[in-house]
């Protein structure tokens, strides 16, 4: 049976995709659409590494689906001498909230598809475009089964007293108003990953997971399942993120609505786009931009890593309680992975978990030491390199089967 899947994830300006052999375990084709609906709309993509691009002036995403088809059944016909639909197992797509309807990943059918779009209030921004991308691959490929993976899936098994928010009870029963978590399929990535470092059953370990990119969350992972993480209602709350300013006073948005004279709209908007890292640098959203003003002197830049490590040492200290025990920390995303100083900085804050970095270790992002950045005494501290897209087909393939 063909073991090709083609994993995508529509946003709300843009749609990323991958071809995967799931059974390989190889990505041979992934790239990116951009700029949708703009005259600078550009398809590029990366195929055994070599890149290339192609521009779709103001093409949408039913537009920008069909260049993608159409360098595919290149690709595919090139390689293989057939058409893609021949060679494609099924479609997987990454979804960002399934509410509390999904537990998992599922196959799509209408009733699925109708769920999917009746949670789209809790993500306003990203559902509604990943309808669109299961519906225009749909059409395309009507006879392809797909699969949909949630961001919230993974999150689903935390308990009431991790989920609820301390409001009147009756939000949460009427209007689903508590706390869902992100990046569920990173963290049950890298944790599965972890446990194959640690040469251990996944499903006996404690597990602290920070996923670090331009958007950032961290889960408690007890015996594979999650048990509490740092996103809430939406990706706002939790860690300093690139542009996201992450936890702050709920007062907050009516003493700046007040002071600045806009709606809870711009308020909601400013604490999205233009907080975190941006907004206390001053500078930009870019870990490695800031990293490197910093080293020249920008206070700010200097400032604003400070702030993002400490906050993300007291949540990684905060996540052990539920966990009552820790066998490794994990770092991935951009972030987690390539920056030794952000790594190094966090973890010199929490030596009340028994962590001591090896700086020679952290230096090689532990690329020569198994994933491991600490000391042999220390409590671990691993970096693992995430792959949702990989999870994705993963998931897609098991299902389809
Ligand atoms: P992601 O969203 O996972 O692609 O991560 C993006 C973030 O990773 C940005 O803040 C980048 O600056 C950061 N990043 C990528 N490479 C490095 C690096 N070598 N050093 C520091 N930060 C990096």
């Amino acid at each position: 049976m063909q073991s090709n899947v083609l994993v995508i994830n529509c946003g709300s300006s843009s749609i990323k995709f991958a071809l995967i052999d799931a059974d390989a375990g190889v990505e041979w084709v992934s790239g990116l659409a951009e700029r949708l609906g703009q005259p600078e709309a550009l398809l590029t993509w990366k195929i055994d590494g070599a890149k290339e691009s192609e521009a779709i002036v103001n093409a949408d995403h039913r537009g920008a689906m069909q260049a993608i088809i159409a360098r595919l059944q290149d690709v595919v016909l090139h390689r293989y001498g057939e058409t893609l639909t021949a060679r494609l197992a099924g479609i997987g797509h990454r979804v960002v909230h399934g509410g509390e309807s999904f537990t998992a990943s599922t196959l799509i059918n209408q009733d699925v598809l109708a769920e999917i779009k009746r949670v789209s209030h809790l993500a306003p921004l990203h559902n509604p475009a990943n309808v669109l991308g299961i519906e225009t691959a749909q059409a395309l490929f009507p006879q392809l089964p797909q699969v949909a993976v949630f961001d919230t899936a993974f999150h689903q098994t935390m308990p009431r007293q991790a989920f609820l928010y301390a409001v009147p009870y009756t939000y949460y029963t009427e209007l689903g108003v508590r706390r869902y978590g992100f990046h569920g399929t990173s963290h049950r990535y890298v944790t599965r990953r972890a446990a194959e470092l640690l040469e251990r059953p996944y499903e006996e370990l404690a597990l602290i997971s920070a996923h670090l990119g331009n958007g950032c969350s961290a889960a408690a992972v007890l015996n594979g399942k999650s048990v509490d993480t740092t996103m809430g209602l939406t990706p706002l709350e939790g860690l300093v993120m690139g542009t996201r300013s992450g936890d702050v006073d709920p007062s907050l948005h009516e003493f700046l609505a007040g002071q600045l004279g806009v709606g809870l709209g711009e308020v909601t908007q400013i604490l999205n786009k233009k907080s975190g890292l941006l907004g206390l640098s001053d500078l930009n959203n870019d870990m490695r931009s800031l990293e490197t003003a910093a080293a020249q002197g920008h206070e700010q830049a200097q400032l604003a890593i400070d702030v993002f490590c400490y906050r993300l040492a007291k949540y990684l200290a905060a996540l052990a309680v539920p966990l009552g025990r820790l066998d490794a920390i994990i770092f991935t995303g951009g972030i987690g992975e390539n920056s030794a100083s952000v790594r190094a900085r966090t973890l010199a804050q929490l030596a009340i978990l028994g962590v001591r970095t090896d700086e020679s270790r952290n230096q090689n992002h532990g690329r020569l030491s198994n994933g491991r950045i600490t000391q042999d005494s220390s409590t671990v501290a691993l970096v693992v390199p995430t792959n949702e897209e990989a999870m994705i087909a993963a998931d897609t393939i098991t299902l389809v089967r």
